[in-house]
């Protein structure tokens, strides 16, 4: 039998960034997955990053994992959304050519050591003594392992829904997994079902171009990874259109067709990504809903219509599509489809992204009840470094609210469940003047530096970065000038003969690096994008002293660890209600107790009291 320290399930994002993450920390690991073709394909939007979505990438890419750098490959229209607001809300995103992306993630993950690619279904896990111990694939072949970590994605059970049609599959065209929901349900884990959807795919041929809107990309392309230094692609220009009176006509006449609306479909669905039969219900009939026309590749005629998912039937899909300006004889290359498939209550999991009933079980990815590649690559980074120190037999390692979005996301996930597709959203963070996209290095590659997950390029980049940064710092701090000195360069300052750093200045409205260039042209000579951090860190210097000390009473919470075997229910004082709750999610440590639905102040306290008399 052959062993490894470590087997990921599932070629998907958040497999890939598993698998990568524990052989970048030395274990033996391999990736089962069911085609070595469909590692890094895409399910379905030709996209990565967007709002909250890009700050993940942008993490992730601080930890070392693959996903920035595969996506600056296959990016074909860069955009930083939010350009005109605060730092904090930009998000990079760019378009994908999906066959690039999907070869430059295959040609990535082939490159690593210690990482085999395995091909096989795999049907069962083998347990010894309670815990995991092997992977036993449909057609009989075992694995023996240290830990496993399980990323099957939509494919649990999957069921795809057109119309009144249901297909068993875990996308278009392949097989869904049904072993391992058996597996999960013999632990005592409860499943639950959601749904997403894909639109129709087009022949961009067909499509009646100079019939619709344009948008192009940037014109400064901003990669993803801190280690790009330009984009290499070609960009191309995506198609707005709209829906019209009569595409919502069409829709509505027909929604009981709709698997969603017939009643056939029992799985919860995104609310921030809905169906086209959603919008129209959920919003009524405005004056059309917007859709971009992304094509999805440089030498790929193939269309994806962003907007109007559905699991309307394909005579219906047909007609609607007529009704849309330039789309009026659009050839379709694949009919919209809604899929449904097991997901298991993230409140199952520990911060580590363990399961808790069976030890040496990591899930990540959409099993985890999220939705997206970026959320799922963020998922499966954090576990693939946990199943690979739990095989190394080093403590496990949990991100924090306070240091980044993958800590929000995973800290939301595992405290309060799922009650839809999880997806992230920079309002989920509460310390975002932190925790910006053009941060993430400065926050993370550090501790992944500390963990082992970080080589050698990386870190030497990073560490001339963060010189630059602090000799930069040094010489705005250094500096300075007084109120009516300023006054000669046109700079309206409080005339109190107080001295102000160029580092102090820039806390001003409308003040920025190039303007205090005119007072003192060294500033000029800063490297571009420690130039940029500065300002951007002195723009928000008062803000975030601030914003340290919430961070600093959150870590607090943070550091009253409950242990595992702490008795809840022997609290005296607190609801049984409360007590089940506690018992049922042994939450980790006093922040996320108190994260706990219907956890009150007083029940925290009770039970920090106990904590202090236990220590
Ligand atoms: P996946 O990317 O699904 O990868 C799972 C991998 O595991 C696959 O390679 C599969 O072959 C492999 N696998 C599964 N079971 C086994 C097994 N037993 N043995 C071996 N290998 C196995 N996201 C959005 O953000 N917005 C959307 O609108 C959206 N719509 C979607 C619509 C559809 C129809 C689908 C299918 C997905 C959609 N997604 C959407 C979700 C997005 O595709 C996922 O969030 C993302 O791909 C999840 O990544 P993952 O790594 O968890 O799983």
């Amino acid at each position: 039998m052959n062993h490894y320290d470590v087997i990921v399930i599932g070629g998907g994002h958040a497999g890939c960034e598993a698998a990568a993450a524990s052989a970048r920390l030395g274990a033996k690991t391999a990736l089962l997955t069911h085609k070595r073709d469909t590692i890094g394909v895409m399910s379905c939007n030709p996209a990565i990053g967007g709002l909250g979505k890009g700050h993940l990438v942008r993490e992730i890419d601080a930890l070392d994992g693959l996903m920035a750098r595969v996506a600056d490959a296959g990016g074909i229209q860069f955009r930083m959304l939010n350009r005109k607001k605060g730092p904090a809300v930009r998000g990079p995103r760019t378009q994908a050519d999906r066959k690039l992306y999907r070869l430059a993630m295959q040609a990535a993950i082939a490159e690593i050591d210690n990482l085999d690619v395995i091909e096989g279904d795999a049907f069962d896990l083998a347990l010894t003594n309670g815990r995991v111990s092997g992977v036993i694939t449909a057609d009989g072949r075992s694995y023996s392992c240290a830990a496993t970590v399980l990323t099957t994605g939509t494919f649990l059970r999957g069921l795809i829904h057109i119309g009144d049609k249901k297909i068993p599959a875990g996308r278009m065209g392949e097989e869904p997994s049904l072993g391992l929901s058996q597996t999960l349900l013999r632990t005592g884990v409860a499943l639950g079902r959601l749904k997403t959807g894909t639109p129709a795919r087009l022949d961009g041929k067909t499509i009646d171009w100079d019939g619709v809107g344009r948008q192009s990309a940037d014109d400064d392309l901003v990669p993803f990874s801190f280690l790009t230094d330009s984009i290499r692609n070609p960009q191309i220009d995506c198609g707005v259109t709209r829906t019209t009176d009569a595409t919502h006509k069409i829709i509505s006449e027909n929604i009981g067709r709709s698997a969603m609306y017939s009643g056939q479909i029992e799985g919860i669905g995104p609310r921030y990504c809905p169906s086209i039969e959603d919008k129209i219900v959920r919003f009524g009939e405005r004056d059309g809903h917007q859709i971009f026309l992304e094509p999805e590749g440089l030498d790929d005629d193939t269309v994806y219509p962003n907007g109007i998912s559905t699991s309307l039937p394909e005579d219906v899909q047909a007609a609607f599509l007529r009704t849309i300006p330039g789309l009026e004889k659009a050839h379709v290359i694949q009919y919209a489809y809604a899929i449904e498939y097991d997901f298991v209550d993230p409140r199952e999991l520990t911060p580590a992204l363990a399961l808790k009933k069976l030890p040496g079980l990591f899930l990540a990815g959409q099993i985890n009840g999220t939705t997206g590649y970026e959320e799922a690559a963020a998922q499966g980074l954090v576990a693939g470094l946990n199943a690979a120190h739990l095989a190394g037999g080093r403590e496990s390692y949990h991100f924090s609210r306070t240091d980044s979005y993958i800590g929000v996301m995973i800290d939301d996930l595992t405290s309060k469940g799922v009650a839809e597709p999880y997806r992230m959203f920079t309002s989920r963070a509460e310390y975002r003047l932190s925790l910006r996209a053009d941060n993430a290095d400065m926050r993370l590659t550090p501790t992944g530096e500390r963990l082992g997950l970080v080589g050698t390029e990386r870190w030497t980049r990073f560490s001339a970065y963060r010189q630059e940064i602090e000799s930069g710092r040094e010489l705005l701090q250094s500096l300075n000038i007084t109120p009516s000195e300023a006054a000669n360069f046109g700079l309206r300052l409080n005339q109190d003969g107080k001295r102000r750093s160029a580092y102090e200045l820039l806390a001003y409205p409308e003040q920025s690096l190039e303007r205090l260039c005119q007072i003192w042209p060294e500033i000029g000579s800063l490297p571009h994008r420690a130039a940029s951090a500065l300002e951007i860190e002195a723009a928000y210097a008062v803000y975030m002293d601030r914003q340290r000390a919430d961070i600093v009473d959150a870590r607090r919470e943070e550091e009253k660890v409950i242990p595992p075997d702490f008795d809840f229910g022997a609290l005296p004082g607190l609801s049984n209600e409360l007590k089940q709750k506690l018992k049922r999610f042994q939450p980790v440590n006093l922040a996320q107790a108190g994260r706990i639905d219907g956890m009150t102040p007083a029940a925290l306290s009770l039970i920090l009291a106990y904590l202090r008399k236990d220590s």
